[in-house]
């Protein structure tokens, strides 16, 4: 990586010092706002009628909106490890949010610095302790990111996320900027402030301890109608306060007259299933659209207004787009593909399958509608029609036999990567391979 950044570097250099030759684009600021355990179906935009998210609406109405995109892992650091490296988790060797992003491996930032960008980053909840995340950014939770002297946050609450990013937009510099803001909010406990706390109709009151404390998210709970409403109606409540946050944040570019030279992109590293299928609130154990579907947003220069741009795109191609926006080279070690030039209209066309994976050795493909998930919690396969019904309710695996054989074999052939020893993945834990193993994806 370091190699691939000096070169950038001089690509800049080189393009600023001949007159007429700097590329406009290259001085695009970009502003990515992620927000954890964010559905997508859950805001305004996405067709939640109930939703108050007015300022993530206005975005969308601003610029482009992408109607399906798959996180590769449900879960934060791995999944935003993803977004970053644009890697698919078992490449870059994340599967849990104990793993570290290798500092081996290129980030977005990284490239953006070394094409001239400053770069600064507001990330709490989990991405605040580091994880390598901070890799290519100049200032990280406001602190200068030394190895092994990593400012510790905590779980800072929105207004304090977005008070962190008042100077962001202040002041003249030569140099474009990344800025990156990690809204932590709607990731349990579900505990929105006043007015956010009863906006949608939910109360706190009436909940159990055990749907308001994260330890809910790795075990089933029995919940009535009430509280699963209640649970609902503050984890809106939740994304309603970082809506409110956000719009804050855009009227600051706003003011300080950036907007029209600023990328702004939203997007969520996973979202959150809500009883659906299983008595169970929380992410990173099932494959369902409820944690894998996740928003994504972009406007700015050259992004069309007010237009939805259909079809799969996976949470790695977000980078290569960007990149492509800003017109800045793509490291080779980028797996994802830019789909900037869909942006206009069209469509995004994928020849190749999705996948995504849970760290228990769970997978999932997807590909023309049709989705394959094999889930080692409740030893099921589930193959889905999403087209026909995109709440996952009846399983066809039994019945779309053709269909199951077909993407079955494509899974198989995407783990086998597991086992290759030209493709094994680096850190694979040894109890992942033996996960795949006992579900006979590799021999
Ligand atoms: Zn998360």
């Amino acid at each position: 990586m370091k190699r691939f950044r000096i070169a950038c570097a001089l690509c800049a250099l080189i393009a600023c010092g001949f007159p007429g030759c700097a590329s406009e684009k290259l001085r695009y600021n970009l502003l990515l706002v992620t927000i954890d355990t964010l559905r997508a179906d859950r805001l305004g935009c996405y067709g939640n009628r109930g939703a108050s998210t007015p300022s993530i609406d206005r975005l969308a109405r601003s610029g482009v909106m992408i109607s399906n995109v798959t996180t590769q892992i449900p879960a934060t650091i791995p999944s935003l490890a993803s977004l970053f490296s644009s890697r698919l988790p078992h490449d870059s060797g994340l599967y849990g949010n104990r793993d570290h992003l290798a500092s081996e491996e290129t980030t977005l930032a990284e490239v953006l610095a070394g094409a001239g960008y400053r770069t600064m980053a507001v990330a709490y909840g989990v991405p605040s302790q580091g994880r390598g995340l901070e890799q290519g950014f100049h200032q990280y939770n406001g602190a200068s990111p030394e190895p092994g002297n990593l400012p510790s946050v905590g779980f800072g609450t929105a207004d304090e996320v977005s008070g962190r990013v008042e100077d962001w937009f202040s002041g003249e510099t030569e140099e474009p900027f990344f800025g990156w803001i990690h809204f932590w909010d709607p990731h349990q406990d579900y505990s929105p402030p006043p007015p956010y706390d009863s906006m949608h109709g939910g109360s706190s009151d009436g909940l159990s301890s055990m749907v308001q404390f994260s330890d809910v998210f790795r075990r089933e709970i029995e919940l009535g109608p009430e509280e699963l409403a209640s649970s609902l109606a503050l984890y809106d409540g939740e994304i309603s306060f970082v809506d409110r946050e956000i719009g804050k944040v855009l009227a600051r570019l706003e003011q300080s007259g950036l907007t029209e030279r600023t990328i702004v992109v939203l997007a969520a590293d996973h979202g959150e299933d809500f009883y659906e299928h299983h008595r169970y609130i929380g992410h990173g154990r099932f494959l369902y659209e409820a944690g894998l579907h996740v928003p994504t947003i972009l406007s700015g220069p050259h992004i069309p207004a007010g237009s939805v741009v259909e079809g799969d795109a996976r949470l790695i191609d977000l980078a290569p787009t960007l990149l492509k926006l800003l017109d800045v080279p793509m490291p080779d070690s980028f797996e994802g593909r830019s789909f900037a030039g869909s942006l206009a209209g069209g469509g995004i066309e994928r020849s190749l399958p999705t996948f995504s994976l849970l760290e228990d050795g769970s997978m999932m493909t997807r590909r023309d509608g049709w989705k394959l998930a094999v889930h080692r919690q409740t030893s099921t396969m589930e193959l889905f029609d999403l087209m026909a019904d995109p709440g996952e309710r009846k399983n066809l695996a039994d019945d779309a036999t053709a269909k199951r054989q077909e993407m079955e074999e494509s899974l198989r052939s995407w783990a086998k990567a597991f086992s290759d020893e030209a493709t094994r993945p680096r850190n694979l834990p040894s109890e992942f391979e033996k996960r795949l193993r006992a579900l006979g994806y590799i021999d």
